[in-house]
């Protein structure tokens, strides 16, 4: 039998009594958007990422262009003001960027971690520069400490992208808690997922919470009234009560998922793979387990050949996609590079010990005689 890269159905398998319970309360309810479930959910998930507030909405991208939507709305951000991301991350953390009016401004990561590099960031500070969007790439947290220092000296926002990060921490502080506000992503496929699109914003400044919720809802915090041009951009019920069920459930996957790093760190020693940096363990949800080999389309192959399916993660950054070919930015060969050379290796609360050990066989054998 082949390891899937992820097995998203065995992992909602294991909460299917729940899920369903969850399901038919809800559809009993007769209740379907910005209800009970919704506000019980903003307070649960608040309060695990020890936040004073998070307003759900429609999914993560939306989280992150609602945040910068809502600091311009406050006077913040104004239109054409840049704000540096990671030049290696998923397109979405620079989309959100763009449609909000502002510039992103794209930098080089730590090739140890693959998190945006904190002297990269102070570098390509400029006249109208006004945030920096961390991401907290494949569930390892940025160097917040440091990006902090640094948006605190310049008076600049710190947004986190933690859509790859739910429940990693530094020093007991969790993603969401790290920065002024933090867009999260309820994908199916994320660490906490839902059963369809799902996002919400985490903040612990009550203004800018308050804004993000009217903004979600057409601008309007009483029906009919209408003081600032919204979208609507909503976490359903049925999601609510979906991730509800799930986050009861999100420590134990977390802690499953650093098994499984653990295993292949201890077990992969491979002169041609080089296994990914971690600072501290509490500080990595491992969504993604991501080696970087010279030849990895053959590891994609070789591993192919063994059952074992892998993905690239991003196979083009950003900056590369003909979306963005007008975009200014300084030379990023590291950012290149890595999107030549990484490989994620299958990961999930789901997988097996006996799959880890295929996985670990299969890279071991990588480039030996057959
Ligand atoms: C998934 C993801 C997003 C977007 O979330 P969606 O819910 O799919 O819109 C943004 N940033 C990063 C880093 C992501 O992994």
């Amino acid at each position: 039998m082949d390891v899937p890269f992820f097995d998203l159905g065995a992992v909602n398998a294991r909460y299917a009594d729940e899920l369903k319970a969850a399901a038919a309360r809800v559809i009993d309810s007769g209740w379907y958007i910005l209800g009970e479930e919704l506000a019980a959910f903003e307070r649960e998930f608040a309060a695990y990422c020890g936040a004073a507030h998070a307003v759900g909405v429609g999914n993560g991208m939306d989280a992150l262009t609602l945040i910068l939507r809502a600091y311009r709305s406050l006077g913040a951000l104004a239109e054409g003001d840049e704000v540096i991301v990671p030049g290696n991350t998923f397109i979405a953390s620079l989309l959100a960027v763009s449609e909000s009016g502002l510039v992103p401004v794209p930098v080089e990561p730590d090739p140890a971690t693959f998190n945006i590099d904190p002297v990269r960031v102070e570098e390509a500070i400029g006249p109208r520069t006004r945030a920096i969007m961390a991401v907290h790439l494949y569930g390892q947290l940025a160097d917040m400490p440091a990006l902090a220092a640094i948006a605190r000296q310049h008076g600049l926002l710190l947004i986190e992208d933690a859509a790859q990060a739910h429940g990693a921490a530094w020093d007991g502080r969790k993603a969401g808690s790290l920065g002024d506000a933090a867009g999260f992503s309820f994908f199916p496929a994320k660490n906490l997922g839902a059963l369809g699109d799902g996002g919400a914003v985490v903040t612990g400044d009550a203004a800018l919470a308050e804004r993000v919720a009217a903004l979600r809802n057409y601008g309007s915090r009483v029906k009919y009234e209408h003081p600032l041009c919204g979208v609507n951009s909503r976490l359903d019920e049925m999601q609510a009560a979906m991730l509800r069920v799930k986050l009861r459930h999100l420590d134990e996957e977390i802690a499953r998922r650093r098994e499984v790093a653990r295993r292949y760190r201890q077990g992969i020693d491979h002169a041609r793979i080089a296994l990914p940096g971690v600072a501290d363990e509490d500080r990595h949800a491992w969504h993604l387990f991501v080696v970087r080999c010279p030849q990895r389309d053959a590891l994609q192959r070789h591993l192919r050949a063994h059952g074992i399916h892998s993905q690239v993660h991003y196979p083009v950054p950003p900056h590369r996609q003909p979306a963005y070919a007008g975009l200014k930015h300084g030379p990023l060969p590291l950012t290149e590079r890595l999107h030549g050379d990484v490989l994620s290796l299958p990961m999930g609360p789901a997988l097996s010990d006996e799959a880890v050990a295929r996985v670990i066989v299969a890279c071991q054998s990588f480039g030996a005689a057959p």
